[in-house]
């Protein structure tokens, strides 16, 4: 950790909360017995230490010790019950939740995490962005659920709720940040669904507004490769390489085939050996061109376009030559030469990492993304995501950037659902209340150290 400010979870629950505190309360202020943050630090806290539902949460919460606990590391004071909890987070505006994401976020510049971990290319970051469902029911819904028929069936209706997700990612690192998401819901006084691509335009320019001045290069797959899309994203100076597909981009790979011809697609190929076990060979093909059209719509619109392959060669058993090939094609607005072809193919790649390291991570890897937390009437589910993604991205961020949570992850084998189930069962079981994160994880690190100086202190 450097740059001064901590990324320990003690600092950035207190942040959180600070936040939380200044929301909006329409309840009537003589019958307020719990203040708003209590409720909000409390659905975070139950994505936190990951619990996986509301009802499991509040039970979990009837005993003692567990919500001296809950004292300790949230600065929770009162636990709202779940039907509370669903009735009052229902009614919070979602886009009060948009300034927690930066307010953390720049703690993540001021520790110098973002700059060190993330810049790549003099300063520049890798934002990936893409949508995922995470909820659908033939029969609960809310004013934002997005409804599609069933298929095969004239009256049966589907109700379901997609989100779009960014984070800052790097080729190599395994962490990712991620920024404030968008829902792709209904929007005010509409009847018509939402769509991804509307949801992206909100997207960009509510992030813009966040991150007014981060040299941001971002990374879609083909559905947002479109004229509009580089339009804003020029209004806005981001620079971008999007994934294209031959079925969707019809002029822009007629072109290539045709510059292909003229000689004017420049491949550059690269061969190495790979492989401890069995040794494979590995062949990269790059090929790349400057200054072409993505669609006959908008002439003065020019591109450069990448096209990478990958093949993998090697022998298996009884002898036979087994092969493994991945394909990508990316339009960019930056120049693609010799010397950085192979770059822009591994920043490219990277999108990858809002699938693997968040979806993957949040679906199936304690915070049950898909399980329902109660889906109330307005905004409970759209904002109940929210709160997960705060707790994933103040996860991610102490292991950037915090020497305790590492120390604990360490002790936990290196694997995260088992650190999550050590936090999980101390705070349920350990005899003494825990005072704070530091405590609990120094307990992880080191049991017997931490009862010998509390034996000391007793003496
Ligand atoms: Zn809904």
């Amino acid at each position: 950790m450097s740059g001064g400010t901590s990324l320990k979870a003690d600092d950035l629950i207190r942040s959180l909360k600070d936040q939380f505190s200044q929301f909006s309360d329409r309840r009537d202020p003589l019958r307020i017995e719990i203040p708003m943050e209590d409720f909000l630090i409390s659905g975070f806290a139950m994505y936190s230490l990951k619990f996986p539902s509301l009802l499991n949460f509040e039970t979990e919460m009837k005993d003692k010790r567990n919500f001296s606990n809950m004292k300790g590391l949230f600065g929770v004071e009162r636990i709202p019950s779940d039907t509370r909890m669903r009735e009052v987070v229902d009614e919070v505006e979602t886009e009060e939740l948009r300034p927690c994401f930066k307010k953390i976020f720049a703690r993540a510049q001021r520790s110098n995490i973002l700059a060190n971990e993330f810049s790549i290319w003099s300063g520049h970051y890798l934002l990936s962005v893409d949508g995922t469902g995470y909820y659908s029911s033939d029969s609960i819904c809310c004013e934002q659920c997005l409804v599609k028929k069933v298929r095969d069936s004239e009256t049966e209706e589907l109700y379901h709720h997609q989100m779009l997700c960014g984070a800052i990612v790097k080729p190599g690192n395994k962490n990712v940040i991620p920024v404030c998401p968008e829902a792709i819901q209904k929007q005010d006084g509409r009847t018509k669904n939402d769509c991804e691509r509307n949801a992206m335009k909100r997207f960009l320019l509510k992030f813009r507004e966040d991150h007014p001045k981060l040299k941001t290069i971002l990374l879609t797959d083909a559905l947002h490769a479109t004229l509009p899309n580089l339009d804003i994203l020029e209004i806005m100076g981001m620079n971008y390489i999007l994934s294209v597909k031959p079925g969707s981009h019809e002029t822009l790979f007629k072109g290539i085939e045709k510059w292909e011809t003229l000689n004017q697609i420049r491949t550059v190929v690269k061969e190495d050996e790979i492989g401890d076990k069995v040794k494979k060979k590995r062949i990269r093909e790059y090929r790349f061109t400057n200054q072409i059209l993505l669609a006959n719509a908008d002439v003065k619109r020019a591109v450069n376009f990448l096209d990478f392959v990958e093949t993998i060669q090697w022998v298996g058993k009884h002898g036979v030559l087994k092969e493994k090939r991945v394909h990508y094609s990316w339009v960019t607005d930056l120049s693609i030469f010799d010397s950085n072809c192979e770059e822009f193919a591994r920043a490219g790649r990277t999108r990858w990492k809002i699938e693997n390291e968040t979806f993957n991570t949040l679906k199936n890897q304690g915070y049950e993304f898909e399980h329902n937390f109660g889906h109330g009437y307005k905004n409970l589910s759209v904002n109940m995501a929210h709160l997960m993604m705060l707790a994933f991205l103040v996860d991610q961020l102490q292991a950037l950037g915090c020497s305790s949570f590492r120390r604990a992850f360490v002790r936990a084998h290196e694997t995260i659902s088992r650190l999550w189930e050590y936090i999980k069962s101390l705070h349920t079981f350990f005899p003494v209340q825990l005072k704070n994160w530091e405590m609990l994880y120094g307990v992880i690190f080191e049991p017997d150290e931490w009862i010998k100086v509390e034996n000391l202190k007793r003496e």
